[in-house]
């Protein structure tokens, strides 16, 4: 019997004390961060759960909406996660627990390989409609990241014959066998779990604040670089896919320098290579763009999508090119659990809510209030070596002063400062010195503001 559980029922009784938009929106910290309660849940995550499943902060949530997160022990923290840019729309969207309730009463799964339903067909044709490029396309729908990814590259080596996958330094792509060897982190992705998937190749990114010779160098340089490392050591007609995310998002939130990605993609269309863009973070209005690939015009072959397509619940795609999906046989493709129709009516809500409440419009107002405060903070004090991101999907580097010196220590106490405040932020990096700041984009703007002043102050004093 789990005690998580006792608390809820009898105390909440009214909307206003549930989670979504009702959820009073405030920072609230009654208790030290986190408070007894959590304390005493978490050690029993301790005791029950493996180490491996880390926490970056340990306050047991029990409701969540709108722009914070409610702990066991009273704290409303303002969130910058977004349980990593999944709940765009805000926790318990309304339009989410309508449509999703509505279907849980009258059925939960069938399989749709087994018996079709309606709501995993819209999902498609939706997905088809609003990805970049007009040509004819085709969606199926997975559980996760990972998997998209997975079936992604898939996909692509039935279509072309060929085996070689081409990836991109700082990438992240999943934990599964073949997308933790599609991420080039070692630590804590890869470490001891070998051996991995064979034929997958790296090459540079295009990561302008640390290019050795420059910014204004980097697209043509680390573009350069990687058709010199697929021709030497690959062969462009042994490769069947490059997959790359428009933004690092694990990696650190980096924007490949802006030329890069059209010349790598123009490279790919020449040599009959399917370019792959994994949009699991960046899709669904984040950057400010309803997919990243928009703001340089790319138009994917295939597109990888999750995270913010189902306001919470578990549901990934795959969308492509007609003339390459339609390759794979009969039965090729699919899962016990993909496209479960909960989750396809949660994404049909998120999509009407990003239309109706125009949270493309949101996310580049987001954009627009904390870039420039970042910017200016970074003038103030140093530390902060460079500020980047689009939309509502922001990060700053941190640096030793006067260096580009990863600084991973300093980043961890501003973290753990911000959340004892009550502001929840999240680190990110190939050196671990990324604050990356994913806020709902239905957060109201006076939690952003206080938000950032938390983190103004948190910097000032680290
Ligand atoms: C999170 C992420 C994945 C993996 O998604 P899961 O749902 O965790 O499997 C893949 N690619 C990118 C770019 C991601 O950010």
């Amino acid at each position: 019997m789990s005690g998580l559980t006792s608390s809820s029922p009898a105390s909440i009784d009214s909307a206003a004390s549930r989670g979504g938009p009702g959820l009073p929106q405030e920072r609230r910290v009654v208790t030290e961060i986190p408070g007894p309660k959590s304390r005493e849940m978490f050690a029993r995550k301790q005791a029950a759960v493996p180490p491996g499943i880390g926490t970056t902060l340990p306050v047991f949530i029990t409701r969540a909406g709108g722009g914070v997160v409610v702990d066991a022990d009273g704290n409303s923290l303002i969130d910058f996660g977004s349980g990593i840019a999944v709940t765009s729309v805000g926790n318990a969207n309304p339009r989410v627990v309508e449509r999703a309730g509505r279907q849980l009463a009258d059925f939960t799964h069938t399989c749709f390989m087994v018996t079709p339903y309606e709501s995993y067909v819209a999902v498609c044709e939706k997905l088809n409609q609003a990805t970049p490029g007009d040509h004819e396309k085709r969606t199926f729908l997975v559980n996760t990241g990972a998997e998209a990814v997975e079936n992604a590259v898939k996909v692509a080596r039935h279509a072309t014959g060929r085996q070689a996958v081409v990836v991109f330094e700082h990438g992240y792509h999943g934990r599964t066998l073949l997308t933790m060897t599609l991420t080039a982190k070692n630590m804590p992705y890869k470490h001891r779990f070998g051996p991995f998937a064979p034929e997958v190749y790296r090459a540079p990114l295009a990561y302008p604040f640390r290019w050795p010779t420059g910014r204004e160098n980097c697209a043509e340089e680390a573009f350069a670089q990687t058709v010199d490392m697929i021709e030497k050591q690959v062969g462009a007609e042994n490769v069947a896919a490059v997959v790359i995310e428009p933004i690092a998002g694990e990696g650190g939130f980096i924007e490949p320098a802006r030329g890069f990605l059209p010349r790598l993609l123009e490279y790919c269309r020449a040599n009959g290579i399917v370019f792959i863009a994994d949009e699991v973070q960046t899709g669904f209005a984040r950057t400010g763009h309803l997919f990243a690939c928009e703001d340089e015009g790319i138009v994917p072959d295939i597109i990888t999508t999750a995270k913010g397509i189902a306001g919470g619940l578990p549901l990934a795609a795959v969308t492509g090119r007609a003339e390459l999906m339609d390759k794979v046989h009969v039965g090729g493709l699919g899962g016990t659990y993909g496209g479960n129709p909960v989750a396809c009516e949660a994404a049909l809500a998120v999509f009407e809510t990003i239309e109706q409440e125009d949270l493309v419009g949101r996310a580049r107002h987001i954009g627009s209030i904390m870039l420039p405060r970042l910017r200016a903070l970074a003038e103030r004090t140093g530390i902060i070596g460079d500020v980047r991101g689009r939309g509502a999907m922001i990060a700053i580097e941190l640096v030793r002063p006067g260096t580009k010196e990863p600084d991973p220590a300093a980043t961890a106490e501003i973290a753990k400062r911000c959340h004892a405040e009550g502001l929840l932020v999240l680190t990110a990096g190939t050196y671990g010195n990324v604050l990356r700041f994913l806020p709902p984009l239905v957060m109201p703007d006076h939690l952003l503001d206080e938000g950032l002043s938390i983190l103004e102050k948190a910097i000032t004093e680290v």
